[in-house]
């Protein structure tokens, strides 16, 4: 498997390039400001096929380049129905914006328990509302990795307080990330890689938020 990160933008957040080896299918994680000339430098590098934006969640820092990349590469972009409004209308769940971005319609919406393939990997999606309504991780069950977007970082969690956040569904959905195999490794959508057994505290994490 081909797997990369990368991260750009005024809140240094991490978008993720997946690609099958034998297929060179790929697939891209969430679409910080500036990732564009990273990810076609490394498309082109590996001779991928970019065909799928995959999106945790709808905040400016996550989807600013979802327009520009889609009229690059062409790719379908998914993204939670819940979460679908701020891409299209960027601004409009109440976050204030540091500059433009353009808007962009979903080609699909993604929902709980939903397979996606790229080439030969398979990515599950589990919804974990809490930080927006339509926050969403992707798992990779045969490599057992976790892509958490800003639902659970290295020793913390996404913030609460922003208008759209449901703290109260947050706890739940921790304790949904808690029930994979500990030796999960984590890619969050801020900072470094964790591991789900260095972040047990979830299981319980409302006591201490
Ligand atoms: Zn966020
Ligand atoms: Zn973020």
């Amino acid at each position: 498997m081909f797997l990369e990160v990368h991260a750009s933008g005024p809140a240094d957040t991490n978008c993720i390039l997946l690609g099958c080896p034998v297929t060179k299918s790929a697939a891209l994680i969430d679409a910080p400001a500036g990732c564009l000339p990273w990810v076609t430098k490394h498309v082109k590098k590996h001779q991928l096929s970019l065909e799928k934006l995959l999106l945790t969640h709808s905040h400016w820092d996550h989807i600013a380049d979802s327009k520009a990349l889609k009229d690059h590469f062409s790719l379908d972009i998914y993204v939670h129905p819940e979460d679908a409004g701020n891409l299209e209308n960027p601004g409009s769940d109440g976050l204030p914006l540091l500059f433009d971005i353009d808007g962009v319609k979903p080609d699909h919406f993604l929902k709980d328990g939903m397979i996606l393939t790229i080439g030969s990997l398979s990515l599950q999606v589990l919804d974990t509302p809490g930080h927006t309504p339509g926050c969403v991780c992707f798992w990779l069950p045969e490599q057992k990795i976790l892509i958490s977007g800003d639902t659970l970082f290295q020793g913390t969690i996404g913030n609460l307080s922003f208008p759209t956040a449901r703290p109260s569904l947050m706890w739940s959905s921790l304790k949904k990330l808690a029930s994979l195999p500990p030796d999960t490794h984590v890619i969050p959508g801020h900072g470094p890689p964790t591991t789900l057994s260095a972040e047990s505290w979830i299981s319980h994490a409302e006591e201490f938020f």
